[in-house]
């Protein structure tokens, strides 16, 4: 089995006044198939770089962004957007839900632009968004649910393409701390239950021990991933 993300050697620089800024300082990274890894380190250190390179939506300075074995780096637009639909979910703190759609409708059109028939996606969709707590919630609009079941709704979308690599930023940022808490447990169980692997930037360190492991980042730089110790 290929590993679902690898990050080799990876440099980003954005130019700043006369010089330029190491936004990533050669970060490596690796990450198995079922392991959910935090991503901790001040404001501006490099964490939503690190996770815009890994989705391949900004393209490294030098270095490798290997998604499930396949290299990143060096392919065409067309190429990058199939890899992307196929390979990888992206979850941010907003949930940018579309306010005219049902909670099925917005999965449904994530697969329809996959170019995937519309009754098997309905079908996917229901199932996911049982998986998430929300088969009570299928035809509520955005405005009919709360934060935290928004925030349900992205990360079922998330899932709908069957990814390898899960990529979050903040999901809990704009969410209360029970549901914080809850949003962090759901994620460790679809990390299990499709054995992806899940990079979670987060400010909450309270919630690090239900992930596996740890990694910090400080000016563009990542320190070796540390085990995290389970609670009881
Ligand atoms: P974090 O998510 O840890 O707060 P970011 O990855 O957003 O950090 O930013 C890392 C550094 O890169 C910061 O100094 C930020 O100002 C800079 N940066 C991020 N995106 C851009 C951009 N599009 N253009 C120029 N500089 C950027
Ligand atoms: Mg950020």
């Amino acid at each position: 089995m290929n590993t679902p993300l690898n990050l080799v050697n990876v440099t980003l620089e954005y130019p700043d006044g006369d010089g330029t800024l190491k936004a990533l300082d050669s970060v490596d990274l690796k990450l198995n198939a079922g392991e959910y890894l935090s991503l901790v380190g001040p404001s501006g250190s490099g964490k939503s770089s690190l996770l815009a390179v890994a989705a391949t939506l900004v393209q490294p300075t030098s270095g490798l962004v290997i998604i499930d074995g396949q290299d990143a780096t060096g392919l065409k637009d067309s190429e990058l957007t199939a890899l992307r639909r196929e390979k990888i979910g992206i979850i941010f703190q907003q949930p940018n839900l579309l306010p005219s759609l049902t909670a099925v409708e917005q999965l449904v059109i994530s697969d329809h632009l996959r170019g995937k028939p519309v009754r098997a996606a309905r079908k996917r969709a229901a199932e996911l968004l049982d998986v998430v707590g929300l088969s009570a919630s299928l035809n509520k609009r955005p405005h009919q649910l709360s934060g935290g079941q928004r925030q349900r709704v992205n990360i079922a979308r998330a899932l709908m393409g069957s990814p390898t690599v899960l990529l979050v930023d903040e999901p809990t940022a704009a969410l209360d701390h029970v549901r914080s808490g809850a949003i962090v447990r759901l994620l460790r169980q679809v990390t299990d239950e499709f054995s992806v692997a899940t990079v979670m930037v987060t400010h909450d360190t309270e919630f690090v021990p239900l992930t596996d492991s740890v990694a910090t980042m400080r000016d563009g730089r990542i320190s070796a991933a540390q085990p995290t110790v389970a609670v009881s």
